[in-house]
């Protein structure tokens, strides 16, 4: 999905070989031309000739290793890049400006004239173009944009799926890209908010790495997101990785996409506060049953821990299906480590796969917060031929501290 324009032109004359360097870069981290050539069985002339033109870009930079040996590793760092992620109460748009190193974020509940509304895009475009302004005075105009949903993305037509209309009632039919390149006339990306945070997790977390990543992400809602040879796998339909409506209960309580009994109706925030009814003092959220849990509370660390199972059961059929290397457990639900994972591991679906042979790696996520909103900016770098190979402080939090974090949902 890409978009017209005088930089996406010339980078998309690179050359394969070129393409090549950057994707190794990418998957391996920094890394010597030596190495580099090694791999890609590129000359060292080629690579050396390569490495110098996307220095000159700004794409790349060395990194010192013992003050004698050269790594090159993914640098941006004359360019802005905004992402925007949409939930179903929010929009929450970034300005990363790699030109000044700092974060400038946007929050459409913060702005009066936005305060109580509904996303609609028209309200994510009139963000985007408050932050291009603002990267435009600094002169570091945006390259790309990339767009996260906080609902599944059907790819034959470009929209939200149909069964999640009624959550974002205003991008009903709405062919999301297509929309936001016709109006920014930059590269755009979009993806479902789940499928995000996995290339985040991919690129800079628990799958760094990995051939074959599964990220599942838990808080208000689960998502999942495979990222497979460094690519987020949709599948023909775009729903691939949707595990939050996988059945596990026949009878179980109905969800709101039609079936019963689904994941996410088993184990969101929802269904683990609803599992304590008789608090003393009534946990609010998945935090404080999290929190009261790693403090002794017998029945906030049952709960957590029967979530873990059922997480269990349903990873143990996508392990027979898919055969991911690793799962990486994250979102809010991540917070929780050993408590959950504990559940997880005792399950006797994920006990019974250690008898076939399965060779899968549980691990909890790395990137605690903004996966979602970090995933948009790899999926934009990757699609315009940037990247970095690490986070840096300044990308992880807004340099106003008054705008709050934004929602947690996944859908
Ligand atoms: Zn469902």
């Amino acid at each position: 999905m890409t978009a017209p324009s005088s930089k996406r032109s010339a980078r998309a004359d690179r050359s394969g070989n070129v393409q090549e360097v950057l994707n190794f870069l990418r998957a391996t981290g920094p890394s010597s031309q030596a190495t580099i050539s090694r791999a890609t069985g590129l000359s060292r002339a080629t690579v050396n000739h390569i490495v110098q033109a996307l220095r000159d870009q700004g794409a790349v930079q060395y990194e010192w290793k013992n003050k004698r040996e050269a790594l090159v590793c993914l640098a941006s760092t004359k360019e802005s890049i905004v992402t925007v992620t949409v939930t179903e109460s929010a929009v929450h748009a970034i300005l990363f400006d790699f030109s000044v190193q700092e974060r400038t974020d946007l929050l459409s509940t913060h702005l009066p004239e936005y305060h109580d509304a509904a996303p609609t895009p028209s309200m994510a475009l009139d963000l985007i173009h408050r932050l291009a302004s603002i990267a435009r005075q600094r002169g570091a105009p945006l390259v790309g944009a990339a767009i996260a949903i906080m609902g599944p993305i059907d790819r034959t037509t470009g929209a939200i799926a149909p069964w999640a209309w009624q959550r974002l009632p205003h991008w009903k039919q709405v062919e999301i890209q297509k929309y936001f390149v016709k109006n920014l006339r930059i590269p755009v990306i979009v993806d479902n908010d789940a499928n995000l945070a996995a290339l985040a997790e991919w690129s800079w977390g628990a799958g760094r790495g990995c051939s074959d990543f599964l990220n599942i992400t838990c808080a208000q809602g689960i998502g999942g997101g495979f990222v497979i040879n460094g690519a987020i796998y949709h599948g023909g339909t775009g729903l691939a990785g949707e595990i939050g409506h996988m059945v596990i209960e026949d009878a179980g309580d109905l969800c709101f996409c039609g079936s019963r009994g689904c994941l996410t109706s088993l184990a969101t925030e929802r269904a683990i506060l609803n599992a304590l009814p008789h608090q003393t003092v009534p946990k609010r959220s998945l935090e404080e049953v999290i929190h009261s849990a790693q403090h002794g509370d017998a029945a906030c660390q049952r709960v957590l821990s029967e979530t873990g199972l059922r997480l269990g059961k349903a990873l143990a059929t996508v392990v027979r299906v898919m055969g991911p290397r690793v799962i990486a457990i994250g979102g809010v639900l991540g917070h929780a480590g050993d408590i959950v994972m504990g559940g997880l591991r005792a399950s006797s679906e994920i006990i019974n796969l250690k008898a076939v042979g399965a060779g899968t790696e549980f691990r909890v996520a790395e990137i605690a917060d903004n996966a979602t909103e970090l995933g948009a900016l790899a999926a934009i770098f990757k699609e315009i031929d940037m990247g970095i190979n690490s986070l840096s402080p300044w990308m992880l939090r807004p340099a106003d501290p008054g705008v709050a974090e934004p929602s947690r949902t996944v859908a």
